[in-house]
């Protein structure tokens, strides 16, 4: 009888593993804001910020902060509208201007927003600067970082079968981030097509309920391809551009999605 029993019992273990792996995948189903395309998401809310928030501390400490007073009064000026408009949960908003000739600019879970000295050449204005910003912002709302998390530890779960553990970490993401280190979910600079395109439209909506004429963005990503295109034999090409490749259909489609912009856009007229 032992023996009869205990066959069909091993032959259901990779069958039972895999059900954990399909509830896991569904109980880590979100919905991202605006747009409503559902998304894997192994990372708490609370996770992303508090992990967010301990790499800023990092961040602050490496780099030296602006004394530009002008580039400071701009970023608070458009952070702070923009901050009443763009749902971060569990924000702690911080807008620090960076000294580096770069032009770059990164948002963290948890509301904190660094911005290189040297994005400012290429913002012109507070427009420029809510494109940027509502851009990078939009990626922390979208949680793409932690979707781009997730989708890899699947992949590594599928191959190992480690759905079971992932079934017992639950929601926590436990698994993820030890998989992969606290630093590679606010890391994760490398953002796929479809989180661009979706960042461009989120962050064209922020920036039209904050009061900027979401047209700007257009003119702001028009003058990146510029700059790339003058710079890009130089042998140090910032992350910003590397991982944002300014193309003809990025902007295109940015330009296809204004009318929904300009919908929400009440200021300026
Ligand atoms: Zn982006």
């Amino acid at each position: 009888m032992k023996s009869r029993s205990s066959a069909p019992l091993s032959a259901l273990v990779p069958a039972v593993s895999c059900l954990a792996l399909v509830i896991t995948l569904v109980a880590c189903t979100t919905t991202v804001p605006e747009t409503g395309r559902k998304q894997l998401n192994m990372i708490s809310p609370s996770k992303e910020a508090a992990l967010g928030l301990s790499e800023f501390q990092k961040i602050r400490k490496e780099k030296p902060i602006s004394t530009n007073a002008t580039y400071n009064a701009t970023a608070q000026r458009v952070g702070r509208k923009l901050s009443l408009v763009m749902p971060v949960p569990n924000a702690e908003w911080e807008f620090v201007v960076f000294e580096d000739p770069t032009p770059n600019a990164f948002a963290l879970p948890g509301g904190k927003v660094g911005i290189h000295s040297g994005l400012f050449q290429i913002t012109k204005d507070d427009a420029g600067l809510a494109a940027v910003m509502g851009h990078e912002v939009a990626h922390v709302v979208a949680r793409h970082s932690g979707e781009r998390l997730s989708q890899n530890v699947v992949a590594g779960a599928i191959v190992t079968g480690a759905g079971y553990a992932m079934n017992r970490d639950g929601r926590d993401g436990a698994l993820a981030t030890a998989a992969l280190g606290g630093g590679a979910l606010v890391a994760t600079r490398s953002f796929s097509r479809q989180q661009e395109l979706e960042a461009d439209q989120m962050g064209a909506l922020f920036m039209a309920r904050a009061g900027y004429d979401p047209r700007e963005s257009i003119g702001l990503w028009e003058r990146f391809a510029a700059w790339k295109n003058q710079n890009g034999q130089a042998s140090k090409m910032p992350q910003f551009l590397s991982t944002h490749p300014v193309d003809e259909r990025r902007i295109t489609e940015l330009r296809a999605y204004m009318p929904k912009a300009m919908a929400e856009y009440k200021g300026g007229r």
